[in-house]
């Protein structure tokens, strides 16, 4: 018979047995378990009974990140290149088709999306799940009015007003102001390392955000990406009740995000979409800054593209499309693609020949068509007969150029085109600037194993071979003729002023590059480049009262094709406001195609300054009759600048 138990544990009768000594160990452990649990118990609704209430509210508000609105990009007299637009938006609840993916074909079709797309979107492992995700953009009051009727059976779908970014001038732009995107993994890693300094202590709802959000949108291109710290503001934030679902039922307590700053550019929209329309048709760039200042008043490549195209999102098709285009039109060809000079290079190069003395502003040949080294016959475009220093580049005489190249040698010829800022980034405030290329014969070695030949060099004097230039560099290098010596950094931003009106950065002329050579040798260069447009190869790029000095190129691209047209050019010679290169690929001679587009440009910059005032000069040609502003008084003008040049007219009449 069983032993009658001396203690019992009284769960249950038919249970009562004695304990066993080895279950004391397993009785004290829970007994000190339900201890605790009591404390536990007695401590939270006792001594934070107040804290607890107040995190049980939680549950039903959020705390929200309102995005700053983006700063504003305007031009250099306050026209809007970028700004922010309210719209009508469609927007998926990420959550909700996560939790009930099956509805997503559906969604999809209602918004004429593809299901793939959708799902990709939703699925986004780097969204906020809970913020509604915009599909569409634009929508017409008819669509959303439809979608609203129809929302008790598509409670994924929001429909709401939202601002984005908005950019009137569309493609005159593209290039140079950029556009906004989706910020990536790489970028949001990148700007919240650089900006996040919140300390712990500070608990305002501010500071609960991030300032960069994984639903924010940045710069990708251009100022855009260029200038993001500044345009993209703080964010505020907001506390809501929301539904069990996510839907807003009331705000709290909310802090107003502070914008972006504003960029005020150098550029002019008249100037810029005056470029535009030039260049439509033809696949190239034009590039014009103020050489007093290196501020740029106009930079064009075409084709372009629209950004607002990018704007939430670029759809897959019309990205692919942009990207298989054989004219490149997301390449901003200003300052990404480097071409052959060709003859546009021959001032530089008179000037180094004249500073090492190679040549004299006496110097002279005959020109019988070309240049004969060893076995091999070098070309000039024609046959020239005499000339002399400023023939050779009123009429870009290549034999004058062959014998002065091979005079200076491919290391003269390379530190010249380095002088001027040639294979060298201009440092340009953009992103993705391209450095051309200067050759010499330590770099033929490294590069190809091979010593430098002396036809390469022959080659080199007139712009031609390995050297490759920007349209950029180039206009920057005409800046250095224009201000004989003195080279700016080219500058698109003029001044950044925060929403308080403070301003924040003013752009100071910087001095990049400073070329040493005598008044005389600046004044022969000069004279020679202004004869160009006198009675040269760029007599289209005549204007009234004002004089025009310039150089045309037309660089070899493929053996048979069209070259691709240059010109460069500066007014007025005397008294510089403005340097300028137009480049056009394989669009034929510099000076049946770029000269007009660059006269054309001119003679909008002459006749409504960015000031808004007119010229100097054209007021000055305005007060005269206009017989009385004769070619005399130009020639004497060319005389002026030319003091060496040999005693006759020689403006209007053919060269011997
Ligand atoms: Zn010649």
């Amino acid at each position: 018979m069983q032993q009658r138990p001396k203690r019992y544990l009284g769960i249950r009768s038919e249970d009562r047995r004695p304990i066993q000594p080895r279950e004391y160990g397993l009785l004290v452990a829970m007994g000190l378990a339900l201890a605790i649990l009591v404390a536990r118990l007695w401590y939270l609704q006792v001594l934070h009974g107040e804290e607890l209430a107040a995190r049980a509210e939680l549950v039903r508000t959020r705390l929200m990140r309102i995005a700053p609105p983006r700063g504003m990009i305007v031009d250099r007299a306050g026209r809007t290149l970028a700004t922010n637009r309210t719209q009508i938006v469609i927007s998926v609840l990420p959550d909700l088709l996560r939790r009930q993916p099956q509805r997503i074909p559906l969604v999809a079709s209602r918004l004429n999306l593809a299901p793939e797309e959708l799902h990709q979107l939703v699925m986004n492992p780097r969204i906020n799940p809970y913020v509604p995700l915009v599909v569409q953009k634009g929508v017409s009051y008819q669509q959303a009015v439809e979608l609203l009727e129809s929302q008790y059976n598509l409670p994924e779908v929001e429909v709401s007003l939202q601002t984005m970014r908005w950019y009137p001038e569309g493609k005159v732009f593209a290039h140079v102001v950029g556009y906004v995107g989706q910020i990536s993994d790489e970028e949001l890693k990148a700007y919240r390392g650089e900006t996040e300094t919140a300390s712990a202590a500070d608990t305002s709802l501010i500071t609960l955000h991030a300032r960069y959000d994984g639903t924010d949108f940045v710069g990708k291109n251009g100022l855009e990406r260029q200038y993001e710290r500044y345009l993209h503001g703080i964010p505020g934030g907001e506390q809501v009740e929301v539904t069990p679902v996510g839907r807003r039922v009331r705000t709290l307590q909310q802090i107003e995000p502070t914008p972006g700053a504003k960029l005020v550019l150098t550029l002019d929209a008249r100037l810029q979409r005056r470029a535009y329309e030039l260049l439509q048709g033809h696949v190239g760039a034009l590039v014009a800054l103020d050489p007093r200042t290196g501020e740029v008043l106009a930079c064009v490549s075409q084709p372009s593209f629209d950004p607002n195209l990018f704007v939430p999102r670029i759809p897959a098709t019309v990205w692919r499309a942009l990207l298989n285009d054989p004219r490149a039109p997301l390449n901003n060809r200003a300052i990404q693609s480097a071409y052959a000079p060709g003859s546009t290079i021959k001032p530089f190069f008179a000037l180094a020949g004249l500073e090492t003395g190679v040549l004299t502003t006496r110097t002279a040949l005959t020109c019988p068509g070309g240049y004969q080294l060893g076995r091999r016959f070098f070309r000039c475009w024609r046959r020239h007969g005499f000339v002399d220093f400023y023939d050779s580049i009123a009429h870009s005489c290549d034999t004058f150029y062959y014998i002065t190249g091979q005079k200076l040698g491919p290391e003269r010829l390379a530190h010249w085109a380095r002088a001027f800022g040639l294979g060298a980034a201009t440092g340009i405030d953009l992103p993705h600037e391209r450095k051309g290329l200067v050759p010499d014969p330590d770099w033929k070695r490294a590069v190809y194993k091979q010593p430098w030949f002396g036809g390469e060099t022959l080659n080199y004097g007139i712009g031609q071979g390995y050297l490759l230039v920007t349209p950029l560099q180039m206009a920057v290098a005409t800046m250095g003729i224009a201000n004989r010596g003195v080279l700016y950094r080219p500058h698109l931003v003029r001044q950044i002023i925060a929403p308080n009106g403070e301003v924040l950065y003013t752009a100071q002329p910087e001095v990049i590059h400073r070329v040493r050579a005598s008044q005389a040798h600046w004044d022969a260069v000069i004279a020679g480049m202004v004869q160009v447009v006198e009675r040269g190869t760029a007599r289209r790029a005549k204007l009234n009262g004002i004089t025009v000095a310039g150089k045309t190129g037309s660089a070899e691209f493929r053996k048979g094709g069209k070259t691709h047209a240059w010109f460069i050019a500066f007014a007025p010679a005397e008294n510089p406001r403005v340097a300028l290169c137009v480049m056009a690929e394989e669009a034929g001679h510099g000076g049946e195609v770029a000269v007009p587009i660059a006269t054309e440009w001119l003679k909008t910059f002459f006749g409504q300054t960015p000031e808004n005032f007119i010229s100097y000069e054209k007021a000055q040609a305005r007060r005269a009759p206009p017989e009385s502003a004769p070619l005399a008084a130009r020639i004497r003008r060319v005389e002026a600048i030319a003091p060496h040049r040999r005693g006759h007219a020689p403006a209007g009449d053919a060269p011997r």
